[in-house]
């Protein structure tokens, strides 16, 4: 790299495309996300936002395009790099914490290393979310917030550099749901990690992201900060899918 070259993004995606039988469900997408900075896919059900947070998990392999993290290769024509070589972490709506494992075992089970070493990782994760004391419960024991800030705690544990979380809050109660996002914006910020949150929910997007990309129809059709694309809608159709934000 020359001397003259920006320093790469955390994570970038260049006109990445992904095609499912014969036809593109996300379409020519590309983005880019900075070191502790969140993006926010927004757009309604089945514009490809899932898809798109799955191509960059390794999850599902893109048509055509290229993926980077750091400016490393993580898919394009000839690569592939398997899901857990890319340094991501995953956050999905139903936590899908293992039932039979306790809390302490849960934030563990990703880690490698001496059996102190990761029991101290443990201790300061669980400290930093608010659940010192529940290491020993199992997770059905704990509310549904208490169990999504378990799994905030094991997807950060191995130091991700991308977190990506599918409508993490949407299964939440509404009374907690504004100081859980707000708890979990924190914590991500303070890793520095890179964060690409997925949410149908205009307001989520609004109260959380630093940009947003609007997706419909397998395109993002406006990338911006969040009052940016509140105050100047590319079109009217995206002016109708924030219009009902109070
Ligand atoms: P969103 O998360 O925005 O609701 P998705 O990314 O889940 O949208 O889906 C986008 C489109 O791709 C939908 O039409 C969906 O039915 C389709 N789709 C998603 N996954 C697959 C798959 N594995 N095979 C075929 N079609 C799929
Ligand atoms: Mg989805």
């Amino acid at each position: 790299m020359s001397p003259a070259s920006p320093p790469a993004a955390r994570l970038s995606l260049e006109n990445v495309s992904c095609r499912f039988d014969g036809r593109d469900v996300v379409r020519d997408v590309s983005l880019s996300v900075g070191a502790g900075e969140v993006l926010c896919l927004l757009g309604p059900s089945g514009c490809g936002k899932s898809t798109t947070l799955r191509l960059i998990a390794g999850i599902e392999r893109q048509s055509a395009g290229i993926i980077r993290a750091d400016g490393e290769v993580l898919s394009g024509d000839e690569v592939h790099m398997p899901p857990e070589a890319r340094g991501v972490g995953l956050i999905f709506q139903d936590f899908a914490l293992f039932p039979h494992l306790s809390v302490a075992q849960n934030v563990a089970f990703g880690l490698h290393g001496t059996k102190t070493n990761v029991s101290a990782r443990v201790t300061e994760l669980l400290e930093r979310v608010d659940l010192a004391g529940y290491g020993d419960s199992l997770p059905h024991m704990l509310s549904g917030g208490e169990q999504q800030r378990v799994a905030l705690a094991r997807a950060l544990a191995p130091r991700p550099r991308i977190m990506l979380m599918d409508e993490p809050f949407s299964g939440l109660d509404n009374r907690l749901r504004d100081g859980i996002r707000d708890d979990t914006l924190a914590l991500l910020k303070e890793e520095g990690t890179a964060v690409v949150l997925v949410t149908h929910e205009p307001e989520e997007a609004m109260r959380m992201a630093d940009q947003i990309a609007l997706m419909r129809d397998g395109k993002v059709v406006q990338t911006g900060a969040p009052y940016n694309i509140y105050h100047t809608p590319v079109d009217r159709d995206a002016a109708a899918f924030f219009s009902d934000i109070n």
